[in-house]
């Protein structure tokens, strides 16, 4: 942006680099998802006994129903996208506490016997392909540790 002729640049403050491990509990369902994951490349979601709506990842209550739900059910790798960014702006990756390369593409993907999104990578960033309705499939690590990157990304089919 063009600056006036009297206007001044405009000043920041640095507070110096800041470093804040940090972890917290998934829970008794979010730790059998990523051990399903992590060991047997296996996406679960969960459903819900009032409205069958199958939550992925797995909680413990439906949020339209506030009933307890218990069903674990396998889902596909596969899935469709149902929203779709492509980043263009770098930021620091809460995953790995590094700026992702820019630019990648990010999605809100709806597993087939999912009713609900999982958000994650997705290798392409072409805006031709990469589009609401494209059908993905999960790329899994080859070495997996029990985290939601065990999903490296997903790819276009
Ligand atoms: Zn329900």
């Amino acid at each position: 942006m063009e600056k006036k002729k009297d206007e001044k640049e405009l000043l920041t403050i640095g507070s110096g680099d800041l470093y804040q491990p940090y972890s917290w509990s998934v829970g008794h369902y979010g730790s059998k998802f990523l051990h399903e994951l992590k060991d047997h490349k296996k996406l679960l979601g969960i459903r819900c006994p009032k409205c069958n709506k199958v939550y992925v990842p797995p909680r413990k209550v439906c949020g339209k129903c506030y009933v307890a739900m218990d069903e674990f059910v396998e889902l596909s790798d596969e899935g469709e996208i149902y929203a779709c960014t492509i980043i263009q702006f770098g930021f620091v990756d809460p995953g790995t506490g590094i700026q992702r390369p820019v630019p990648y593409g990010y999605a809100f993907i709806k597993l087939d016997g999912a009713d609900t999104c999982l958000s994650h990578f997705v290798d392409s960033t072409d805006p031709e392909k990469f589009k609401v309705g494209a059908r993905v499939k999960a790329v899994f690590e080859e070495k997996r540790k029990g985290s939601i990157v065990d999903i490296k990304h997903f790819t276009l089919i």
